[in-house]
């Protein structure tokens, strides 16, 4: 052994002992592997993709298509109307976020109401282009639906808010449907951030009430490289696109560019076809799958990481224990430093984790309760060069793919 085996779809990892064992993949909330059928959906496609709108042989012709019929799926794939709503392929969540965000225009003067649940992906990008005005969380790293609409109904008039569909550091779910009905009440355009959400829940923007949905193709079984934005035509139908070059135009001189319309206007450069089948064919098989078996899977593992981690002594965990969530649980273990406790499950065990703030510093400030003087600090050590990392915590997350037998192993270990 060296970096590992596989044997079958199992692989198999050197640990400290010497001895080889299974390897559990607890961080699926970073990456999903991708499944057979999408593997399966790529394999096939790879002998004879061309290039989209830019050919006119039968190759070029039918990736086109196959291409422009990606977007209806992905539309339908989030229960939005294609008459209505398009997809675009940036290549994950924060290309996707990074992309409204400028393309709605925003000035210094806008204000856009965000929550400090967020991972960077759903701040930053709001940060870099309007005010902030921030939802706070509890003690239990939640927050309710008037919490929202207080910061809806405090002036300025927010243009945007900008939510997360499910908390990729706590699993907690947000009541998205109340919330978005406050901020469409409201007139505020509502734009969720989807990335662990969609994996794991039948998402109905329609239903919900949600304008705007950006999720990533590589945490729900397809690789990296393209994820999905599915948003109002309307939106983006006049402006500046984000990205500049070919494909996005209809007339180019020296001084003057006259912008496609429609989707093609957010499509310069040659787009990553091979990436939107693979995302494709993994939202076709988690919708034919049915619903109802992923959730009663993960519903399973949410109980036995609940039941597992209970039993840890000495384990802290951070973030919400009782309602609907996600299986993800984030925790620190007494006495052992969180880069140490994942370095212990990795090299001992064989158990993949994640430790650290999980991108979403404001968060894990708020539910490792660091004062603003603490973090503040934090900010002027680091900008002057200090090595110390935020206090953090480890996170393990599982999903349809996990077996229900890795948990108990988790809690053996933690033990
Ligand atoms: N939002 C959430 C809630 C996430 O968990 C992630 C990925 N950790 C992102 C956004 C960003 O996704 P990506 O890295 O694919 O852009």
């Amino acid at each position: 052994f060296t970096a590992g085996q596989y044997v079958g779809d199992d692989l198999w990892v050197p640990v400290l002992d010497g001895q080889p064992r299974q390897y559990v993949d607890l961080d699926t909330a970073a990456t999903s592997s991708a499944s057979v059928v999408v593997a399966r959906a790529v394999q096939e496609f790879l002998p004879w993709y061309a290039s989209v709108h830019r050919g006119a042989g039968i190759r070029s012709q039918l990736t086109s298509k196959r291409y422009e019929e990606a977007r209806e799926i992905m539309v339908r794939f989030v229960g939005g109307d294609p008459a209505t709503h398009q997809a675009l392929f940036p290549r994950n969540t924060t290309e996707a976020l990074n992309l409204l965000a400028f393309r709605l225009g925003l000035t210094r003067d806008d204000v856009v109401v965000t929550t400090a649940a967020e991972h960077h992906a759903n701040l930053l990008p709001w940060q870099r282009h309007a005010q902030l005005r921030v939802v706070d969380v509890d003690e239990s790293g939640t927050f309710d639906v008037s919490a929202v609409e207080a910061a809806l109904d405090q002036h300025p008039r927010p243009r945007v808010l900008a939510v997360t569909g499910g908390s990729n550091v706590t699993g907690w779910l947000p009541d998205l449907r109340a919330i978005a009905a406050a901020a469409r009440r409201r007139g505020v355009l509502v734009v969720v951030d989807g990335a662990q959400l969609v994996p794991h829940r039948p998402v109905d923007i329609t239903a919900l009430g949600i304008d705007v949905i950006a999720f990533s193709g590589h945490k729900m079984y397809a690789p990296f490289g393209a994820g999905a934005l599915v948003v109002p035509r309307a939106l983006l139908a006049g402006g500046e696109p984000f990205l500049v070059g070919g494909g996005a135009v209809e007339a180019v001189s020296f001084d003057d560019v006259v912008w496609a319309d429609g989707p093609d206007r957010d499509d310069a450069g040659s787009p990553n076809v091979v990436g939107v089948v693979a995302l494709t064919a993994a939202a076709d098989e988690l919708r034919s799958d049915g619903w109802s078996s992923v959730r009663a899977h993960e519903d399973h593992l949410v109980r036995a990481l609940d039941s597992e981690l209970r039993s840890v002594p000495g384990l802290r965990r951070l973030g919400p224990v009782t309602g609907d969530r996600l299986p993800v649980a984030a925790f620190n273990l007494e006495g052992v430093p969180h880069g140490l406790l994942a370095a212990r499950l990795a090299n001992e065990w064989a158990i993949g984790t994640r430790s650290g703030c999980f991108c979403a510093h404001p968060y894990m400030g708020r539910l490792l309760d660091l004062s603003e003087v603490e973090v503040a600090q934090f900010h002027a050590d680091v900008r002057a060069g200090a090595r110390h990392r935020l206090p953090g915590a480890v996170r393990v997350s599982a999903n349809r793919q996990t077996y229900l037998t890795d948990i108990p192993l988790l809690g053996q270990a933690l033990r």
